[in-house]
């Protein structure tokens, strides 16, 4: 078996030359549009082969992948229907075709994942700290899935508020082998780190036995960073630097739309308590909503600046526009449909547009001028300067002046990639 990560390398064409199955792992949009570029290419380099794409974005996109030769495509729980995949080709031909169900949320029994093909850890994001000073960052997963059901959130088609805890002990073997290849940090990519608050608890306490020294970062919604407030300080005695969390936006009926669970005034209860605990929060939004008003997005900005966030949210999650896949509870919202157009097979979403041609505009703009900032690697302070001028400008109203303190850098990933978003023209042109 080859192992090929299409974000750090090429399509190797000796590899797919002699393959029987290639199968393609799309775990975030992004992901699934790469696979999308790739498929042509990948049918050209092993004609023989059965194509199969699996993870949380392959069921939503079943049709297109169909359509573009795909014979298998899984979904939720797959490592089970992946083994019988591989059976299945071992018998004659009449077998290719799927007997697995597109989604499975069984529980498994989990292994430690094998990342021996893997490029190295050094290749992927590090975490940066605040001085501008970098460590080797590991990934691992304690959960999948999401007990919730945000309208907006792709994990939802396809758990269905459900989710599967992996135990501590799989988890800490995972650790282990990517601390042993220089892991100073570990970033765990559950949807929500704290579904199974306990298990989480556990998780961190494990990891910090074993590694007094390694750090981590987990997300965690708004509601449960309020819910389960009093664990917060053993998350930080643990390691836990940052919290990234999903607050989306700061009006309360844009995160009814969402279904958020959760309020414009909880999201400064969380701020206030992850403060007091000592852990850094960064906040995600999805800045452009077909809702979003000209004065909504001045008061997005204004929070950050209220709150001294204004280091802790990188630039590019101040231009990401809703993305609504296949699949989206959104669709069930009455009336959104009318404000979508068909879908679109290029960007695997319902393209929309705003109401007020302003909003789209002035979207465009700031994602040109985003751009331009990480090329010029500005400070986050500068590029947020950037765009409160813009966005005053696009308002008609007159920008005031920022105050000197926009808060402290905290530590952050090198790279800001967010599941529930358009890839930004930046991410995409890196492939
Ligand atoms: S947005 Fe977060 S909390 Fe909501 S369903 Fe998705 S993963 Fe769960």
């Amino acid at each position: 078996m080859k192992c090929l990560d299409l974000s750090l390398e090429r399509l190797d064409s000796p590899i797919l030359q002699h393959a029987d199955l290639v199968a393609i792992h799309v775990g975030m949009h992004t992901a699934a549009r790469i696979a999308i570029e790739a498929l042509p290419r990948i049918r050209q380099l092993a004609p023989k082969a059965h194509l199969c794409v699996y993870g949380l974005y392959a069921p939503m996109n079943e049709t297109l992948l169909r359509a573009l030769g795909v014979a298998t495509v899984l979904g939720g729980e797959v490592e089970a229907a992946l083994l019988s995949l591989c059976r299945r080709l071992r018998l004659p031909a009449s077998a290719s075709t799927q007997s697995e169900p597109v989604i499975s949320l069984a529980r498994l029994p989990f292994f430690v994942p094998d990342r021996s093909g893997l490029p190295e850890l050094s290749r992927y994001a590090h975490l940066v700290l605040p001085d501008g000073s970098r460590r080797v960052a590991g990934f691992a997963e304690g959960s999948r899935g999401c007990k919730h059901r945000c309208r907006h959130c792709p994990v939802v088609p396809v758990y269905q508020g459900k989710f599967r805890i992996v135990p501590v002990d799989r988890v800490m073997d995972d650790i282990r082998q990517q601390v042993s290849q220089g892991a100073a940090h570990i970033s765990f990519g559950d949807p929500d780190f704290f579904n199974g608050p306990t298990h989480g608890l556990r998780l961190a306490r494990s990891m910090h036995q074993a590694f007094p020294e390694l750090t981590f970062d987990a997300t965690i919604k708004i509601q449960h960073l309020i819910d389960h407030a009093d664990l917060l300080p053993e998350l930080r005695a643990c390691g836990c630097l940052f919290i990234t969390s999903a607050v989306e936006a700061v009006d309360d009926d844009i995160l009814g739309l969402l279904d958020k669970h959760h309020s414009s005034g909880d999201f400064d209860r969380a701020v206030a308590l992850t403060r007091e605990a000592g852990i850094a929060l960064a906040p995600t939004f999805v800045a452009f909503t077909p809702w979003t008003t000209l004065e909504g997005y001045l008061a997005l900005l204004e929070r950050l600046v209220k709150l001294q966030l204004v280091e802790c949210v990188p630039p590019v999650q101040l231009i990401i526009r809703l993305l609504v896949p296949e699949g989206s509870l959104l669709l069930e919202l009455p009336g959104f449909r009318e404000k979508l157009m068909p879908f679109d097979p290029g960007s695997l979403g319902y393209p929309w547009r705003h109401c007020d041609r302003r909003v789209d505009r002035l979207q465009q703009e700031l994602q040109a001028l985003v751009a331009r900032c990480e090329q010029e690697k500005l400070a986050r302070r500068e590029t947020f300067g950037a765009i409160w001028r813009m966005a005053h400008e696009a308002a008609a109203r007159s920008a005031p002046d920022l105050p000197p303190d926009l808060g402290s850098p905290i530590h952050r990933l090198s790279e800001p990639w967010y599941c529930c978003a358009e890839p930004t023209d930046q991410q995409l042109q890196a492939f």
